[in-house]
């Protein structure tokens, strides 16, 4: 099969760790007799030194008409004086809403190799690491809904609303559902529906639509316990299914347990199989250009884009399993490195992923 793919490596760290993900790629086409087509395109600080904004029309029109999206990172100091709009981060939430993409997909696994930086107690996470998924609501909640500033009989006040449609719940319970399908089988919706009422609906939405999937077991959470049960048994998890302000914040504690930020790859997917996949971290300018970076994140996003968006579930399978034999032939980035390990670049770290391929 071809595969044509938008390729964005935007700022900082971004362009040395796609260049490390498209020699992967091009490894798994290689090996299983598929083609993929980059066509590189311009966004956040890149585009604005480029083309005077972050995120051009034609790299719109180019990541619409590609099977998918793979973004590196925006933004960094040399673009902080700008506001608003004119920010790198704001290509993010443009691309967002231009391709429809309203889930956000975080996986937190924790490879059983690098265990050291996890920081639970090992008789939390056990022998064999963590592997939860965490799926956000990424267009609507709080986030989007009507907001103001008013004078009250105490002065100044401001409000947020809080608002899903019965639609917007629905699509995002099937995608949790369908990705429980091929794990686990076994979804925690997140919510406050002992508070709010835009829970309660979530949560009779969510029923609802659990009715269509009866191998997967469903089990609700409010979310002060969810944050809790996160750190005090983790692995009772498969799929958490949340809005947007709660998988906000969720998503970065269960990434945090995992230790290491240059690890975990995340994938925003719409109605139609066209997804943007990045690394969650951003893009470390500190390090930029300096063959320092973990591209991991970024490889395992490639593996996510080959599952979600392209069922290719063996070749996403390979490149998991070619980084887990990496780790555990002792080899590691800098943010990953400890003792007795073996210290490698960004580059060294892609020809040895390739190589297990
Ligand atoms: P960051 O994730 O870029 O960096 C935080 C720390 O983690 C730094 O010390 C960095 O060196 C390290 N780090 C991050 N990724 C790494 C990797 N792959 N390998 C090794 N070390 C890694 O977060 P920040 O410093 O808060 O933000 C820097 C810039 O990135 C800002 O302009 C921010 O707005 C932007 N950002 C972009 C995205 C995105 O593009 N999706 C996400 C978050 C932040």
């Amino acid at each position: 099969m071809n595969y044509t793919i938008a390729v964005i490596p935007g700022d900082g760290i971004g362009p040395d760790i796609v260049e490390q993900a498209k020699l992967v790629l091009d490894k798994i086409g290689e090996k299983y007799g598929h083609t993929f087509d980059y066509t590189e395109v311009l966004a956040g600080g890149a585009a604005i030194d480029a083309v005077g904004e972050p995120l051009p029309e034609a790299t719109i029109k180019v990541c619409k008409e590609s099977d998918s999206v793979l973004l590196g990172a925006v933004g960094g100091p040399k673009w902080d004086h700008l506001g608003g709009d004119q920010r790198p981060e704001k290509a993010l939430l443009g691309l967002r809403s231009a391709l429809g993409l309203f889930a956000n997909i975080r996986p937190a696994t924790m490879f059983k190799q690098l265990r050291d930086a996890c920081p639970l107690k090992e008789e939390i996470i056990g022998d064999d690491g963590l592997d939860l998924v965490v799926v956000r609501e990424l267009t609507g909640g709080i986030y989007f809904g009507k907001r103001g500033r008013d004078h009250g009989p105490n002065g100044e006040e401001a409000y947020d609303t809080m608002m899903y449609s019965v639609d917007e719940v629905k699509r995002i319970a099937k995608v949790a559902f369908d990705i429980a399908m091929k794990r686990n089988k076994k979804v925690t919706s997140i919510d406050k529906a002992n508070v709010l009422e835009n829970s309660r609906l979530w949560r009779a939405v969510v029923e609802e639509v659990a009715k269509d999937y009866k191998e997967v077991t469903v089990e609700h959470l409010y979310v002060d316990n969810g944050a809790m049960q996160l750190v005090i048994n983790p692995k009772q998890f498969d799929v958490i299914l949340t809005g947007n302000m709660f998988g906000d914040i969720l998503s970065d504690e269960a990434s945090m347990i995992t230790g290491s930020i240059g690890m975990l790859p995340s994938a925003s997917l719409g109605e139609s199989k066209l997804g943007m996949y990045e690394p969650i971290h951003g893009s470390a300018p500190d390090i930029a250009g300096m063959d320092k970076a973990n591209p991991i994140a970024t490889i395992t996003s490639l593996a996510m884009m080959l599952r979600y968006s392209f069922d290719l579930e063996e070749e996403a399978l390979a490149i998991e399993k070619a980084v887990e034999e990496v780790l555990e032939d002792g080899y590691r980035t800098g943010d990953i490195m400890s003792k007795g390990m073996t210290l490698v670049g960004t580059k060294e770290m892609g020809r040895l992923i390739v190589g297990k391929l």
